[in-house]
């Protein structure tokens, strides 16, 4: 038996077969950088980052790409807002986001990619839907015509029809359709605009991720991620651009989409007035709990962030950090280590079933408390059973585990992690002065590194 997954594309649940043997390529959707993220945006990174790393134990190399949406009329409309220019605005919240991420004990991508790194990306692939006469230009504007493209509603399962009854359109006067959605924006006063062959303007939103997904991975490439509520228009309009501009070759193979996080029952998005924003709730429950209520339920299903739920997570997070903190450290692997582990891959093999996979977790606690209620913990069995946890923990609560059973986010051993995760991101991003200043503060912890082809290394402390 191997991986299934579900796919959005089919409905179905499909036997995982990657494009290239043993490799993964993966691209989720990041965030639209005017804001702190709320919870809900904080659970679709967790999920995707258990994905990621389950992908990884199970030994396939995977290339993980998300992006931020860097340039876009929220960021602007917050800009004019904050009496800050847009790069302003997206440089301060994409900070904001790797912090709150990186609290999370969310690993950063291989490539974090920026909008506004890629115009040229884009500006090539409307040309391309232009040319094979996908998309017109009109008023300095690009449009997609959506029926133009036949397989226009497949991802949601939507007809035109259906559309055009169900769905609150913009209205543009250079559109021929109502459904035609922008692909290029033609430059209003004041905004911010790069050259193309239609004028000043900028990218439309989704076709970013489209340019910059198969920029990195290529087209047919393995995952496709994000919340259920991007399926339509964003991922959608995605397909569209992608297949009709490489002339129709199938754009990504599985399509996950994680459920909404509910608060007392209402989604939770940044139109509503109930949001609770990600940074809050990890300062007030800490990394762990939270990363256990965001997969306590299946990925795709929503989940309740309610008072419920926050009491079961930090009773199964505090029964974890009491277990660690008396129990040995792992050792060899041992037969009933090995029976848990074979149980955690079974759930996860099974669309990635994290609720089954938590309760795993917690039966290995359960049996290894009852060995060091009978004969301590020198029990032999203990380190083979621990190191089954440590596997586990590893892909589902990720280095945040360690971190907080050594005495929370303020211990040491957490702060040198996080600097030198936080290094590792700033060289990848070339920004070198910030990368500098990062292996001073190590230094002062009196914490020496190296740079090697996999990022920082720690050679003395
Ligand atoms: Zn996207």
């Amino acid at each position: 038996m191997g991986l299934v997954v579900t796919n959005t594309l089919t409905r179905k649940k499909e036997d995982f077969v990657p494009r290239d043997e043993g490799k993964v390529s993966m691209y989720v959707c990041g965030p639209t950088v005017y804001g702190d993220i709320h919870v809900g945006n904080a659970r679709a990174m967790v999920v995707f980052d258990v994905i990621r790393r389950y992908l990884l134990w199970r030994g396939f190399d995977v290339t993980f790409v998300r992006n931020y949406t860097d340039v876009d009329d929220k960021i602007i409309a917050r800009a004019a807002e904050e009496g800050l220019s847009s790069e302003e605005v997206a440089f301060k919240y994409s900070a904001a986001f790797d912090e709150v991420v990186a609290s999370l004990g969310i690993a950063a991508p291989d490539h974090p990619v920026r909008a506004t790194e890629h115009i040229p990306d884009m500006v090539e692939m409307i040309q391309s839907l232009i040319e094979r006469g996908f998309a017109y230009e009109a008023g300095g504007s690009v449009w997609f015509a959506v029926d133009k493209f036949k397989d226009y509603g497949k991802l949601s399962g939507r007809t035109l029809a259906d559309m055009r009854a169900g769905e609150r359109v913009e209205p543009d006067p250079n559109k021929r359709q109502p459904l035609d959605f922008a692909v290029w924006k033609a430059a209003k006063p004041g905004e911010p605009a790069w050259d193309s062959p239609w004028g000043p303007g900028r990218p439309g939103w989704h076709i970013e991720c489209s340019a910059m997904s198969m920029r990195y991975l290529g087209t047919g490439f393995d995952i496709h991620g994000g919340g259920s509520d991007l399926v339509f228009p964003h991922h959608e309009n995605e397909i569209a651009q992608a297949e009709a501009a490489t002339g129709e070759k199938p754009f990504v193979r599985y399509w996950l989409h994680n459920g909404m996080v509910n608060m007392g029952n209402e989604k939770m998005s940044k139109s509503l007035g109930n949001l609770v924003l990600a940074k809050d709730l990890v300062a007030e429950v800490g990394p762990q709990v939270m990363r256990i209520m965001a997969i306590a339920g299946s990925y795709r299903s929503g989940v309740d962030f309610g008072e419920a739920s926050l009491e079961q997570a930090t009773r199964v997070s505090e029964r974890l950090d009491s277990f660690r903190r008396d129990a040995p450290a792992g050792g060899k692997l041992s037969e009933e280590g090995r029976q848990f582990l074979n149980r955690f891959t079974e759930a996860m093999d099974d669309d990635f079933n994290t609720p089954v996979a938590l309760g795993t977790m917690q039966e290995i606690i359960r049996r290894g408390n009852t060995l060091m209620g009978t004969s301590g913990p020198d029990d032999p069995q203990l380190p083979g059973l621990v190191e089954a946890l440590d596997e586990i923990t590893g892909v589902l609560v990720g280095p945040v585990a360690h971190a907080q059973a050594e005495g929370g986010s303020d211990s040491p051993t957490a702060k040198i992690e996080e600097l030198v995760e936080q290094r590792d991101r700033a060289r990848k991003e070339k920004d070198f002065g910030r990368a500098d200043a990062i292996r001073d503060q190590l230094k002062q912890l009196g914490v020496v590194v190296e740079d090697t082809p996999q990022g920082t290394r720690v050679v003395s402390s």
